[in-house]
């Protein structure tokens, strides 16, 4: 290498895809701060902040939370590993594609997996799980509560106590819903719980934070075998985090900064706060679409707020529509994943990113690329149907 690179100097963008979504400006500043060692005391004193701010955006009182050092995936593999033993039965619930991935990692933990399914866009009911778990008695039964493919939202209510019936450990994704939708840890009753930061978090991807119930860490404490992954042991991992303090592996001591200064801008806001302005901003971006004649694919009563799949238009071509979004306004929204490719847009509305400058920009926008494909759409229908949204409910619409 003797040609000396530029500075790097990315184009502006507006993350409106379906992670990672913009950072807030003090989530970067923060990652400016110096060093500190990871057994330093000051540090200590940061981590155990963070734990706790992620116990209460868990809503959960359980001891064993903290960020895996690994984007939601090592969430995703954290949780499975240290439950599952080669041989356990384990049920996956897969209604997209990171039902899938959940499959894929179960079966190279050693599980003996039964995979349940449901058509994409759809939720699973109660019964149908209840059915399942009686035929099968699985040692633990994992689901995705956000399912980032779909948009679809995954009811919980009952999952808990189901589960305990029969005698099985509940392991939920929440990686796109945290902070973004309400996620009850100890009122689901669920036993192991994992997410990411770079979703409704709105910091940069690179941790997972996870919680374990009393219930998880007793059969994790009782393994005959050792955990099959050495870096994501959590027998190990929880004496670095808890009281010993032992070593194990180097914190990213900078995502850690970030976390903490994400979640202090959850804790400003207040939960609710922040839910209800996750559904205002999809209340005033569905209006948008529906005036261009757009359709969500996830079932109605089921859709996210914060994850809008929706069919292309007839006439859009979807990489030509994305590309010009992207070259034009700066805008990234994603495409379909898996069964969805080439039929879906996933246009997200997370953490920092769910504002109204945002909603209205990317409607004009799609507006204007729609036209240019000669896609026939009532033009400033949409930019209209949203603003009348945000009159009606009166809501400031400052950005914070
Ligand atoms: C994004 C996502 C993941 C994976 O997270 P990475 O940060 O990409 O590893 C897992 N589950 C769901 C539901 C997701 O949306």
């Amino acid at each position: 290498m003797s040609k000396l690179l530029a500075e790097l100097n990315p184009s502006p963008r507006i993350l409106m895809g379906p992670g990672p979504s913009d950072v807030h400006p003090r989530v970067l500043r923060a990652m400016a701060t110096p060093l500190l060692g990871h057994l330093d005391p000051e540090f200590l004193g940061i981590m155990n902040e963070t734990q706790a701010l992620l116990r209460w955006v868990f809503q959960t009182q359980n001891t064993l939370t903290f960020a895996v050092s690994g984007t939601g995936s090592a969430g995703m593999e954290t949780c499975v590993v240290n439950l599952i033993e080669p041989g356990d039965r384990m049920v996956v619930c897969v209604h997209g594609v990171f039902g899938q991935r959940m499959v894929d990692v179960a079966q190279r933990a050693g599980a003996e997996v039964t995979v349940l399914e449901r058509s994409w866009g759809d939720v699973f009911p109660l019964e149908m799980i209840r059915e399942t778990l009686r035929k099968v008695r699985p040692k633990v039964l994992g689901i995705v509560h956000a399912e980032t493919s779909t948009g679809a939202c995954q009811p919980m209510e009952g999952l808990g106590e189901l589960c305990h019936e029969y005698d099985t450990l509940l392991l939920v994704d929440t990686v796109t819903s945290l902070a973004g939708i309400p996620v009850e840890v100890d009122r689901w009753q669920a036993d192991a719980v994992y997410s990411g930061t770079q979703k409704c978090l709105s910091a940069p991807p690179g941790l997972a934070p996870v919680t374990f119930s009393p219930r998880a860490v007793e059969v994790i404490h009782h393994r005959k075998t050792k955990v099959q992954s050495w870096y994501l042991d959590v027998t190990m991992v929880e004496r670095y985090w808890g009281q010993e303090r032992f070593y194990h592996h180097t914190a990213p001591i900078t995502m850690i900064y970030a976390l903490r200064e994400a979640l202090r801008l959850v804790q400003e806001e207040g939960l609710e706060a922040r839910f209800a302005r996750h559904r205002l901003h999809h209340s005033a971006l569905r209006a948008g679409l529906a005036a261009l004649g757009i359709r969500y694919a996830a079932v109605e009563g089921h859709q996210l707020p914060q994850l809008n799949a929706v069919w292309i238009p007839p006439g859009a071509d979807d990489l030509a529509t994305r590309r010009m979004l992207l070259e034009r306004f700066g805008i990234e929204i994603g495409g379909g994943l898996g069964d969805f490719k080439g039929k879906v847009w996933r246009i997200g509305l997370m953490g920092y990113s769910c504002r109204a400058n945002n909603v209205l920009l990317f409607l004009a926008a799609l507006e204007q690329c729609l036209l240019a494909q000669g896609v026939r759409i009532p033009e400033g229908a949409a930019v209209a149907a949203a603003n009348q949204v945000y009159r009606e409910h009166g809501a400031s619409q400052a950005v914070r």
